[in-house]
This record gives structure tokens, sequence and C-alpha cells, in this order.
């Protein structure tokens, strides 16, 4: 057949009513493939399959459950390079940093193979004399998972290896702009031993196919990575079916560098902070909180690596900051930059579009001065390569601004002095905490997950990950007269 990708839906490749093109946004001319979209019948078809399937891989042996995650995660392990090059191809990030993901995502089925086996429950002695109680955890049943394009293989996998490790069948809806990532990692998933319609990769639209995935009764719970307005849609879809849900969401993400900072750890951060990925992070520090004595030598320090930054082709050797992932979220940047200078912030440097040689949606990492936390580019998620410095007389003022956010997934601090880092930590509203580290970079074996705007419901990750893709069975059995 021709080049389009097709959907995986109850164990066999569908072809869609209609496709879409998949763009390489470090060049527009080089179109990746044809993506086949979904239709509702082929929703339907996978759900069918799903709720069959799921009995079986439910009472499938642990070691069989473990072997099938061992293999997807070695796999996408050993093939890291290769299915990191179409990672990077489509969604723009730099080669290293489109390998590493693959690998990551390779480690959380891992991680979860192991946690197959680490499957165990309570028991207590009922307050009634000769009845004893059982509590023990079962699968939720069939999950949708939902899954945004700037982490397009790690968030998915994240979610995909608890759910299959807990039992569960999985819908996956893909981000549009990240489809070739995801039809690889399923084409790895659909060569293991598994029951037909255990996994279902439907791509599609999210206000189509991924609104009719949240509104469907045939799904016992959610797991959804993307942004605050999308969230909210899927969280009044989820309450109509009282459909367990949760969901990772945008962020604000403050660096604090305090007076006392070392200033090359300051800068390094800072830069991998606000720079990596383009910017299109949910952990990006796009707020940099600086503190007044150490304001302007970390503004110079900041200008000269951050006009150092080389934008370019994501497969190119050498670059360092890569292309917009599209020109939506080009413009977006662009508009949030005439926004910045309209506040009143002051450009270091940066912030224009890039004519590269290859046609592309590239745009020079921006560095502003002189704004301050009230101003809209201070306070709505930019996803961009800009970030913003807000200067500070003391700690104090540092966690105020820090905290005076609607969002909290990470906060970070740069100091030397334990007792101040101490204090932050405690102090932080945010889920994660990061002390004279980027904000951006977490591990797989620990919860990930943030407070007020940019998250809702249980922690995503190491062993905290079974509370969403797990019910809990309270038994009470009695042996009768002995
Ligand atoms: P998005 O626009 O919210 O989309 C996320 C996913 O939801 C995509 O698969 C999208 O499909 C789908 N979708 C859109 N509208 C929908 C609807 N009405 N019903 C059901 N599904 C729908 O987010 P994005 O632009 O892909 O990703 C960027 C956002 O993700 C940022 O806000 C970022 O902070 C956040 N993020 C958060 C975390 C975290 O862990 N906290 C991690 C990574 C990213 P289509 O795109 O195909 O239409
Ligand atoms: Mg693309």
């Amino acid at each position: 057949m021709s080049n389009q990708s097709n959907n995986f839906i109850a164990g066999d490749w569908v072809q869609g009513t209609s496709s879409i093109a998949n763009i390489n946004p470090s060049d527009t001319n080089d179109i990746i493939g044809q993506f086949a979209q979904a239709s509702n019948a082929h929703l339907d078809d996978a759900l069918n399959a799903a709720q069959i399937a799921q009995k079986e891989w439910a009472t499938t042996g642990l070691e069989q459950r473990q072997a099938v995650l061992m293999k997807i995660g070695e796999e996408m392990m050993s093939r890291s390079s290769e299915l990191g090059e179409l990672l990077s191809r489509e969604e723009g990030k730099p080669l290293a940093e489109g390998k590493g993901e693959v690998y990551r995502a390779g480690q959380f089925f891992t991680y979860f193979a192991a946690e197959v086996l680490r499957q165990t429950g309570d028991t207590a002695d009922s307050v009634r004399p000769g009845i004893e109680i059982d509590i023990r955890r079962e699968p939720m049943g069939t999950v949708a998972i939902i899954s945004p394009w700037n982490f397009p293989t790690a968030t998915a996998s994240w979610k995909i290896a608890p759910a299959l490790a807990f039992g569960n069948a999985v819908i996956w809806k893909p981000a549009n702009l990240t489809p070739a990532s995801a039809v690889a990692l399923t084409e790895i998933i659909s060569r293991q031993d598994i029951p037909k319609g255990l996994f279902n990769l439907v791509m599609g639209s999210g206000p189509s196919i991924g609104q009719t995935l949240a509104e469907s009764p045939k799904v016992h719970a959610i797991s959804f990575t993307g942004s605050y307005n999308v969230g909210l849609q899927i969280a009044n879809a989820a309450a109509k079916n009282l459909t367990k849900f949760q969901l990772e969401l945008g962020s604000k993400n403050p660096l604090v560098v305090m007076d006392d900072a070392d200033i090359e750890v300051a800068v390094s951060v800072a830069s991998a902070g606000a720079f990596g990925s383009t910017g299109q992070k949910c952990t990006a520090s796009s707020r940099l909180v600086v503190h007044e004595a150490i304001h302007d030598e970390f503004v110079e320090r900041m200008h000269q690596s951050t006009s150092a930054l080389k934008v370019g082709h994501a497969l190119e050797e050498g670059t360092q900051i890569g292309p917009a992932v599209s020109q939506q979220q080009l413009d977006s940047n662009l508009n949030y930059m005439s926004l910045a200078k309209e506040e009143g912030c002051e450009i270091v440097c940066g912030g224009h579009q890039l004519e590269l040689e290859k046609p592309g949606f590239y745009m020079q990492p921006s560095l502003l001065i002189g704004g301050n936390n009230s101003m809209r580019v201070n306070r709505e998620e930019l996803f961009a390569p800009m970030a913003c410095v807000i200067k500070v007389a003391d700690y104090d003022e540092a966690l105020t601004v820090a905290n005076d956010t609607d969002f909290g997934l990470v906060s970070g601090i740069v100091t030397k002095s334990l007792s101040r880092a101490n204090h932050f930590r405690r102090n932080a509203e945010s889920g994660c905490v990061m002390v004279n580290l980027p904000t951006a970079g977490t591990d797989y074996h620990v919860p990930f997950g943030g407070r007020k705007n940019s998250s809702f419901g249980p922690r995503e990750q190491g062993s905290y990950a079974k509370e969403l893709y797990t019910q809990v069975k309270t038994s009470y059995i009695s042996g009768g007269n002995p």
C-alpha cells in the first residue's frame, strides 16, 4: 500500500476514512508521510475489542505480562537512535533529545515490567471475630490515553506501560502533529504476545476523535497530558460518566537565582530550563526570578550564552535549538514577543524569526528583562524559547513571586545556602522542586506531577501510577464454623 500509516484497531492495521500529512518542522518540504484518521466507528470497534481483550489480559500470568513489557522496553532502547531520529524529524527537537526521549520511554516499560511483579495487597482481621479481610487492587478496565506532541513518545509510554502492567486495555489517541512516533511505538506493541484488541491506536484530531473518546461510557479511566483548556474539557466529559481521570497540564515554572548563586551553574541551569526543546516543555522555566545583587551579571552572562545558541535543523549536527513544532506555534511565539514589548519588557537578545537554508519554523531564543510578575507574558504558558527576568530585592520577594502563579508544576532555585534551599523546597507551591538543577529533567521511578492548574488527580510515574490504573477491592471472608 501507499505510504499511508494506519490505525491499529482490534488487533489489525485499519485504513482511515481520511488522512493528514505529517510535516517536518525543520524543513516543510519534507513530508514524513500520510497518517490515517480514525472514524467514530473505528473507535467503537476499538472500545468493544478492548473490553473483551482486557478480561483475558487481567488473567494472563504475571510473568507473561512482565515479559511483554520488558520486550517493548528493550526494543525501544536498542532502537533509540532510529526511532529518535524519526521523532526529531517530525517534532523538531535536536537529535540527541529525540534519541534520549525514546531511550527514556523504553525505561518506562522496563520499570513497569518489574512493577508487574510488585503488586501486593493488604490483609486485616475484621472487628468481628472469625472474619478476615483481603484488600487488593484490580485493573480499571479500558483506559483512554490522550497525549501531546511535545514529548510524543515519553508521555505516552509513561501512561501505556503502567496501564498494561496493571492489567488494563488501552485506547491511545496521540497528538496529530506527531503521528509517526505513535505508529512506530504501536508497531512494536503490535508484535507482542497480547490479546487482540488489548492495545489500540486511534489517530485523529482532538476535538473530534479525542473528545468522543473522553466522552465514551466504555472508558473506565482517562489519562490526559496537554493544555489547561483542553484539560477542562476532558474533566467535563469525564464527570458526565463519573469516569476516573488524571490531568497533567501546562505551567509557568519559576527559576529563582539567589545572590549567592554560582553564576556558572545559574546560567547553565536557566538556559537548559528555558530554551531546551525550543521552550516547548511543560517544565520549562520561562520566569527567571533574579536577586538584584546578581541581576546585572546574570543578565550579561545569559545574554552571551543565549546569543551563542545554534538554532537549526533538528537532525543537523551542532543544532542546540530546533524549530517550533508548527506555523501556529511559531505565530503564537512571535505574538508573545510583541506582547512582551507592549507590556514594557526590554529585549536583550533574540525573539525574531530566522530564515535558514531549509524552510522551517525557526526563531532565535530570547532573553527579556524589565518585566514584572503581573504581565501576561509572565502569567501565561508561552511554550516558546523566551525567558523573562523578574528582578527581586530579596529571598522573601523571590519566593512570593515564584508562588504567585495559577500553575504549579516545577519550581527551581539556584543557591549555595542550604537553609534557603531547604526553606524554598518546603514552601514552593509546586509538585516538583529543583535545587541547583534545571526545572526540566525528571526521573522515571518517582512520582511526577503538579499543583493548582497544572495537574488534577493521582500522580504519574513510579509506584504512584497504580492509583489511576487500579481500583481497590475489600473482601470479607468468613470461614464458617470449623
Ligand atoms: P493540547 O492541544 O491540549 O493537546 C493534547 C492532546 O489532546 C492532543 O492529543 C490533542 O489532539 C488532544 N485534544 C485536543 N482537543 C481535545 C478535546 N477537545 N478532547 C480530547 N482531546 C483533545 O496540548 P498540546 O499542544 O498537544 O501540548 C502542549 C501542552 O501540553 C502544553 O500546555 C504543555 O504544558 C502540556 N504538557 C504537560 C505535561 C505535564 O506532564 N504536565 C507534559 C507535556 C506537555 P490534537 O493535537 O491531535 O488535536
Ligand atoms: Mg510533524
